[in-house]
């Protein structure tokens, strides 16, 4: 007699309490890629950093997701790699149905940018919206850049980035809410941290005493950037920029013992920033059977 072995979690979904809300993580999969990635980093450092982790050789990319339920409404924030990011990605329709939540329940979609793997889950793979009731919220910079034309002598790259970006915010134009800051749904509060892209936002939530920076794209490699902060990613708009905004959030984060979550942080990506040596260390939140 055989028996089969599992090749996949159950769900990818973590409920944490905050407050009065209960905050999910929705791991929405990863992408396979290389220490090429990697910029302002020595190479041999990078890979002595994942060795003494424990790290897969090649490296993941983690992709996630947070929906925020306060009892009344629903708020999803990114929304994953939906058709465009590989067999190992796009989990995020599949982990919202497994927790009996209709796209039609979500009426607003908090965006932190408008990268391949936050924006391309807003549409099928006909490039339809998935979410038919949902408010798009954005920082009013990054829809100006990535709706608008790539610059003059952009690389094939960046250009593409574009047509997806377009592809997934665009069918949503009309529903598109882009601001400077300040509070964008009940208690969710849009927190500027620019540098990976011109208008990348994290999103602070509040819920009594308790409070959670869902901070976007700060750290796309944990067992590197917590390390050395200086190690930037070659997709950043503006490594200099992406570098000092993730050196001021992790000092906040520390000096504040701020709960912080991350979308390419490991799952369930939720937990504190410490300071060690010359950098910082991730101390992940503990496997709780209850929110
Ligand atoms: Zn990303």
């Amino acid at each position: 007699m055989t028996l089969p072995l599992p090749t996949s979690q159950p769900v990818g979904v973590y409920h944490f309490r905050l407050g009065d809300l209960v905050i999910s993580t929705i791991n929405d999969g990863y992408l396979e890629v290389t220490l090429d990635v990697m910029v302002n980093i020595p190479r041999a450092e990078a890979e002595a950093l994942q060795a003494a982790g424990f790290r897969r050789a090649p490296p993941r990319i983690t992709f996630n997701a947070f929906l925020v339920n306060d009892g009344k409404s629903l708020t999803l924030i990114d929304t994953g790699c939906g058709t465009v990011g590989g067999p190992a990605a796009g989990a995020l329709g599949r982990h919202l149905a497994a927790l009996g939540v209709a796209p039609e329940a979500i009426k607003t979609i908090l965006i932190t940018h408008m990268h391949i793997d936050h924006i391309s889950g807003l549409v099928d793979g006909a490039g339809k919206p998935v979410f038919p009731a949902a408010e798009v919220v954005a920082h009013e910079d990054e829809a100006k850049f990535w709706l608008g034309e790539p610059p003059p002598g952009a690389s094939e790259g960046l250009v593409e980035a574009f047509a997806i970006a377009k592809r997934g915010v665009g069918p949503y134009r009309e529903r598109l809410r882009t601001v400077k800051g300040g509070e964008v749904a009940p208690g969710i509060t849009l927190h500027p941290a620019p540098g990976h892209t011109p208008g990348h936002s994290g999103y602070r939530v509040d819920s009594g005493r308790e409070s959670l920076l869902i901070w976007g794209d700060i750290v796309h490699m944990p067992g590197v950037q917590f390390a050395n902060p200086t190690a930037g990613m070659a997709f950043d708009a503006d490594a200099a920029q992406a570098e000092a905004t993730r050196r001021r959030i992790f000092a906040m984060a520390a000096s504040e013992r701020l709960r912080i979550a991350g979308m390419h942080l490991d799952f369930p990506a939720c937990g504190h920033v410490a300071r060690a040596g010359s950098g910082y260390a991730f101390i992940p939140e503990v496997w709780s059977p209850h929110p």
